[in-house]
């Protein structure tokens, strides 16, 4: 192609520079990639949106967790709690947020602590779910124990069973050591059943970024992220792939088809979103929730807006929000996470930042919004979560 003199001078910043400048340049230190925090240039619209369009129902939060873990799995039902009731509605109130879901209540006394503490105590404002008490994993009777700790769950008032990723990379035959149990280990199956008999959604996590499946090196999009965070890779060692994962739960979706799953981050597949639509169709019985992924939907914004049109009914919202989880600030819970979300679900803003932090913490890059219509607002915001819980209004 041919072209003019002035548009060869347009385009002189891209050429390399005089052998002069070259050499001064060449002799100062690289920048260290930990420091390297670029402002964006562009001038785009910013929208703030401080409240969602209508009342949303946080599916996927931590205000709990378990005071004793190892090797990743959760040892004993007492619970650590990490936000106060007050300081969560003060969050809540600003942000339009009807209810949270506190996915981690643990089991037996622990959880009948945490529904009283949140549940009962503010109607309606908080749900908890309850977790398997692993540490009786190798009792003979396990699979019989775990089923009516559910239905016990139940009475205690647990709105749902949430499994974390301990099934599958952590839980081992004898509970912290051994070979890995399997997701779709039949000795679980009472336990899906009782979930399903009791109209208990199973909120479940399984696997984990693509990613961290593979080696923490220079080709690794999620390089700094692992590198800060070592345990969190799972390349190599005795580790399944993310397809054997997958394709575990997926077995466990085919063989409990009255049991309802939340298959969280957006199904644990976000960077392949066909994927996800696919097992949506072929399993009736499977949702998703967008915890912690609207870095990945926002990256592909037309395909994720596609997604959201074809699966409005079982899309729900959620953020893996944790009270004073500054460690990880793409979970957490405050303000300015809520006006991520609602910014990137609600606007067709371009280019903004997917966490409330200096540097994109899961990945260098920024999202763009999806400007969903208010129909498909109702439904992620608000009712698909309804449904799953049995909430009447
Ligand atoms: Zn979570």
């Amino acid at each position: 192609m041919l072209v003019g003199a002035s548009q060869l001078d347009a385009g002189a910043q891209n050429d390399p520079p005089a052998q002069s400048g070259e050499s001064k340049n060449s002799s100062k230190p690289a920048l260290p990639l930990s420091e390297y925090e670029p402002k964006s240039m562009l001038h785009v619209r910013e929208t703030h949106v401080p409240r969602s369009r209508f009342p949303s129902i946080d599916i996927h939060t931590h205000i709990s967790v378990s005071k004793k873990s190892e090797n990743g799995v959760a040892l004993v039902p007492e619970r650590q709690y990490l936000g106060t009731p007050q300081e969560c509605l003060a969050v809540m109130d600003r942000k339009n947020i009807r209810a949270m879901v506190n996915l981690t209540g643990g089991y037996d006394q622990g959880l009948a602590e945490a529904v009283a503490t949140y549940d009962k105590a503010h109607p309606g404002r908080f749900y908890t779910f309850t977790e398997p008490s692993y540490s009786k994993f190798k009792q003979s009777e396990y699979p019989k124990i775990q089923a009516e700790a559910i239905a016990e769950a139940h009475r205690d008032g647990a709105r749902g069973l949430k499994i974390l990723k301990t099934l599958g990379l952590y839980l081992r035959e004898n509970t912290t050591s051994g070979t890995l149990v399997k997701i779709d280990d039949p000795r679980f199956d009472p336990m899906w059943d009782a979930c399903g008999q009791l109209n208990m959604p199973v909120a479940i996590h399984v696997s984990d970024p693509i990613a961290f499946f593979t080696p923490t090196d220079r080709f690794n999009e999620r390089y700094e992220e692992l590198n800060n965070h070592p345990d969190w890779s799972f390349y190599g060692h005795d580790f399944p792939s993310n397809a054997e994962l997958l394709a575990a739960r997926n077995r466990v979706l085919a063989r409990h088809p009255k049991t309802q799953f939340i298959v969280l981050h957006v199904g644990n597949f976000a960077e392949d979103l066909g994927n996800v639509s696919e097992n949506l169709d072929r399993f009736p019985n499977m949702s998703v929730d967008i915890a912690a992924r609207i870095g990945e939907l926002g990256r592909q914004p037309r395909t994720a807006r596609r997604f959201f049109d074809k699966h409005q009914d079982r899309i729900l919202f959620g953020t893996d929000a944790t009270p004073h989880g500054d460690e990880f600030p793409q979970q957490v819970f405050n303000d300015q996470l809520y006006e991520i979300y609602y910014r990137f679900l609600e606007t067709d803003d371009e280019y903004f930042d997917y966490a409330p932090a200096k540097i994109p913490p899961q990945g260098r890059w920024r999202i763009y919004g999806i400007d969903l219509p208010e129909p498909i607002l109702r439904k992620v915001y608000f009712e698909n979560a309804a449904r799953q819980l049995h909430l009447s209004a």
